[in-house]
């Protein structure tokens, strides 16, 4: 084994056969090890463990030291994860496949459960379907993402496992809602792709790569939809229009609002949303020879102060505290047309203090408008949370909003794209 020279320990080790390369090339490896190791006279053997700084052995050390090679970023990506953005079945998923700890077929061999012959991939016919290539390099999984990565003019590369790929996730621009979207998104495409696997092998049914992006975005909208967010954008539209999911910022394309908008906007209960009108009006100018009449609008403002929504609509010539009245008609109207679930108050601002006192009043105003002052004092009742105020200049800001949206001459409705 060795001997002591000059209180210094020399090595000498005896072999039974004698070296091939191999071996002659592990004892140059051992040889510097062993040296390194210096061995004291006098001194008894003792056991050090050296994860730790006082040589004790400690469980936290070898748990740190574990989770330090396999999975360097398991905390932060559980952080990311379990954020709620993405259903908890999904994010149980994900949390298992960052693990690898889903079974996918080369995790079922190693297990004996199915023979090494069906370890192949399903989405593409080659390579053993593992975590990494399932669902980071099988040609079907890589066409969704370079479509996704094509969407947005971003160039990506795939570190080896899903783990690191997931924690790299991470998207190189601004805007908080759109960096949700992307994290979601790699759940989602993970998630779609694995249905597909499932689907094939077990109800032998199968999609094109284009069905699954569609899916991705269904998807997406569909768990954006449960953010309590006013995303306005209806899934045709985002379908579409993927850039619809940069909502917020200068690149989202306007939204065309439906019906069921507002009542998505009144979906966001939690945010105790609460619509305020402005409604006024703005005279014909006698100069293009009208004779009276005008165009009477309003423009209807979230909590934020955000448009909403705008609309116009040309009347005869008449009374202004009539026309205040027609225009306060219409706020209700567009309000009501869409439901009022979770809508907490809604309050219309008109600068006619006469049209605002026969609005209140049981009975007064003029008898020709008797049937809509009833309809608005009818809503009052139904709604406690309904006011009419007065706002001294909303004609004045009716007519500076007018004049920059040159209303046409219809009764008209614009949805305004939903502000940041
Ligand atoms: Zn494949």
């Amino acid at each position: 084994m060795g001997f002591w020279e000059n209180n210094k320990w020399q090595w000498e080790l005896s072999w039974v056969r004698t070296f091939r390369i191999r071996d002659s090339i592990e004892w140059e490896q051992l040889h510097p090890l062993l040296l390194q190791a210096p061995i004291q006279h006098n001194e008894k053997d003792s056991l050090v463990w050296t994860l730790s700084s006082n040589g004790e052995f400690t469980v936290k050390s070898f748990y740190d030291e574990l989770y330090k090679d396999v999975t360097p970023c398991l905390g932060s990506l559980s952080r990311k994860i379990w954020s709620g953005l993405v259903p908890l079945r999904i994010e149980v998923f994900t949390w298992l496949a960052v693990q690898e700890r889903i079974n996918t077929k080369k995790k079922l061999t190693s297990l004996g459960i199915i023979p090494p012959s069906e370890s192949g991939c399903i989405l593409c016919d080659s390579g053993p379907e593992d975590i990494s290539h399932l669902f980071l390099f099988c040609p079907f999984a890589m066409e969704i993402w370079s479509w996704w990565w094509n969407l947005w003019n971003i160039s990506w590369v795939w570190p080896k496992s899903l783990a690191q790929a997931l924690s790299q996730w991470i998207f190189p621009g601004k805007g908080i809602f759109f960096k949700q979207i992307w994290f979601s998104s790699f759940i989602v495409i993970i998630w779609s792709v694995w249905r597909e696997r499932n689907e094939r092998i077990f109800n032998s049914k199968s999609s094109s790569t284009r069905d699954i992006k569609t899916l991705v975005l269904v998807r997406l909208w569909w768990w954006v939809k449960s953010w309590k967010l006013p995303f306005l954008y209806s899934v045709e539209e985002v379908i579409r229009n993927p850039k619809c999911l940069q909502w917020g910022s200068s690149k989202a394309p306007k939204p065309k609002i439906s019906h069921s908008h507002l009542k998505n906007i009144a979906e966001v209960g939690s945010c105790k949303l609460i619509l305020r009108w402005v409604v006024g009006f703005t005279p014909f100018s006698p100069s293009n020879g009208a004779d009276g009449g005008g165009i009477y609008s309003g423009h209807l403002r979230n909590n934020w102060g955000d448009t909403l929504c705008s609309f116009s609509c040309p009347f005869p010539p008449m009374n202004p505290e009539n026309v205040a009245v027609l225009a306060i008609h219409r706020a209700i109207q567009i309000s009501l047309s869409y439901g009022t679930a979770g809508v907490q108050e809604i309050s219309i601002n008109s600068d006619s203090i006469l049209a605002i006192r026969w609005c209140l009043s049981r009975s007064d105003g003029p008898s020709n408008l008797s049937f809509i002052l009833n309809f608005i004092r009818s809503t009052r009742q139904k709604l406690p949370l309904f006011q009419i105020n007065l706002q001294s200049d909303s004609n004045a800001q009716i007519r500076k909003i007018s004049e920059k949206k040159r209303f046409v001459f219809s009764d008209e409705v614009i949805w305004e794209k939903y502000p940041k």
